[in-house]
């Protein structure tokens, strides 16, 4: 379950740098905005989502093909994909606070309250009405409601037309006429409204040699835009088909606060499908289920989840939507799903003068490609997987724990081995346990502290399962397994412990969930 509270993210925040998952970067100089690092136990659980997504994407998609293109590119590349003129976000900032806001994310915000006041209308009204109430009957005729909605489709259209038309005034009017007041100030001091573009540049090759100013690639797909032929030929791939690709994006965000929703430097999770065009709703239809179901499998909770339509399409999409999740921050764009036309290949084709089409043997006909795509933040994955398992525990005995409720075929460590005592020939035993395991999982030895100290700290890393060895083990080859979220023990035969790590830990079973 997320919980919703800003209290969560910043205790999800220091455990994740106190038990290893993610740090500042460069620390030691007081880190760097927007950027930050993994720990011991994050980039294990980074791997393990990246392993979902792969497996999902590439081995149940018998038409998916994978890539791991370059993160530098021609920078003709970012002038047909249109990011060198419109990949700008508008920024304002406030005068008194002299903090620096995404204008069109302040006006998103407002929608967003304004949509929970018709949430908590139908609330109430639902707790009034009993069990006749009728929700949709209500929306629609309520006229507390209606005035919301009529508010909110308004603020929607003049956002739309304001971004679509560049006409950064007309966005600065709409932060004013909404009465958007800055959360650190409390003030509507607002300076203009500029367009900032989130690209990062660097110079290659040496000054002598004429330097050329090249780009850090704020999005991965266009690697598979300008790889798309070469793929298709040496694979003999049919349409329809899809190229997925995991790796680095870059934007210089105009703020990038709430920890790892919002970086400099983060990762995405890819794919885009190449279908026939006139098929892309389909398609752009198939896509959605899928991925949704992709996470629900997870088992974060069906209400943590919704889509959100794009009324304010970028450049180069015909249909958009995201996969929200309830962070806890609120909801919030997790994964988009856009169905992007022939824009980019066409654009391609234009500027590098190649053709960039698909020979269809049944039709006898060359055409380009339309384009789904499927695009998941993977820091974004990791934070909701991260805060929905935080828990604060109260015990019968009235001492308190902190777990990480991580589904053990993400969770870090799938199982400790700890030896009750470091003698008697009980480490011994406990190594050859391990020895045993770890070409199959991820194995913790600890032999420190006592042995609650030890389920404690195993807990608060998310490791589904410890396994004590003490004095019996030695006589009859038992040990006690200790399961982390109902912190049960039982006795088992040390021979039965592979199969039960490899039924609950496998990401196999969860693909076959989905
Ligand atoms: P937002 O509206 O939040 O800025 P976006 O619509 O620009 O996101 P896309 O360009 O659709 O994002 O990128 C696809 C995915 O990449 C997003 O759904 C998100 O999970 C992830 N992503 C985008 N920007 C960032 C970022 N700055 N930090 C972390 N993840 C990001």
């Amino acid at each position: 379950m997320a919980q919703q509270d800003d209290n969560i993210l910043k205790k999800v925040v220091s455990h994740a740098k106190e038990y290893g998952f993610v740090f500042p970067s460069s620390e030691i100089y007081d880190g760097l905005g927007g950027v930050y690092d993994y720990g011991q136990n994050g980039v294990e659980l980074k791997n393990n989502i990246k392993e979902y997504w792969w497996r999902f994407m590439t081995c149940l998609h018998d038409n998916i093909v994978g890539l791991d293109a370059a993160i530098f590119m021609h920078p003709d590349t970012w002038k047909a994909s249109g990011h060198v003129d419109a990949f700008n976000d508008p920024m304002i900032d406030n005068r008194d606070s002299k903090k620096r806001y995404r204008a069109d994310v302040l006006v998103e915000d407002a929608i967003s309250k304004m949509e929970d006041k018709i949430e908590k209308e139908v609330e109430k009204a639902a707790k009034r009405f009993g069990e006749s109430f009728d929700s949709t009957m209500f929306i629609a005729t309520n006229p507390r409601v209606q005035e919301y909605q009529k508010k909110i489709n308004e603020t929607n259209e003049r956002l739309k037309n304001a971004m679509g038309s560049n006409d950064m005034a007309s966005m600065k009017q709409l932060v004013l006429d909404l009465e958007i007041a800055d959360p650190v100030s409390g003030t509507k001091n607002w300076t203009d409204v500029r367009q900032f573009n989130l690209m990062f540049s660097t110079e290659m090759g040496s000054i002598a040699e004429e330097a050329n100013k090249i780009y850090l690639r704020p999005e991965t797909a266009q690697g598979i835009f300008v790889n798309f032929l070469n793929v298709q030929k040496t694979g003999r791939m049919k349409i329809p088909f899809g190229i997925a690709q995991i790796g680095k994006a870059f934007r210089n965000e105009i703020i990038a606060r709430q920890f790892i929703f919002r970086m400099r430097e983060f990762e995405q999770m890819e794919m885009q499908f190449f279908v026939k065009p006139g098929e892309e709703m389909k398609w752009y239809e198939f896509w959605k289920e899928k991925r949704m179901k992709w996470h629900l499998a997870l088992g974060l909770g069906k209400e943590n989840y919704r889509f959100h339509d794009h009324l304010n399409l970028a450049h180069y999409a015909k249909a958009a939507c995201d996969i929200q999740f309830n962070f806890p921050m609120g909801f919030k764009e997790l994964e988009g799903i856009h169905s992007r036309s022939d824009f980019d290949l066409k654009s391609h084709e234009k500027l590098s003068g190649k053709k960039l089409q698909y020979f269809d043997p049944e039709d006898n006909q060359n055409f380009i490609p339309y384009v789904v795509e499927t695009s998941v933040g993977l820091d974004r994955m990791f934070l909701s997987v991260l805060a929905s398992a935080y828990v604060e525990e109260k015990l019968e005995d009235g001492s308190e724990r902190v777990v990480l409720r991580i589904h053990p075929a993400l969770a870090p460590n799938k199982v400790a081995i700890l030896p009750l005592m470091k003698k008697d020939g009980l480490p011994e035993k406990a190594e050859m346990i391990m020895n045993n395991l770890k070409f199959n999982f991820r194995c913790y030895y600890e032999d420190k502290d006592t042995i609650g100290k030890r389920y404690r700290r195993m807990d608060a890393i998310g490791t589904p399962f410890c396994v004590t060895v003490d004095h019996q083990t030695l006589q009859d080859d038992t040990v006690t397994i200790r399961y982390r979220d109902t912190m049960k023990q039982d006795r088992v035969k040390i021979e039965t412990i592979k199969e039960l790590l490899e039924n609950a830990c496998s990401i196999n079973n969860l693909l076959r969930l989905i």
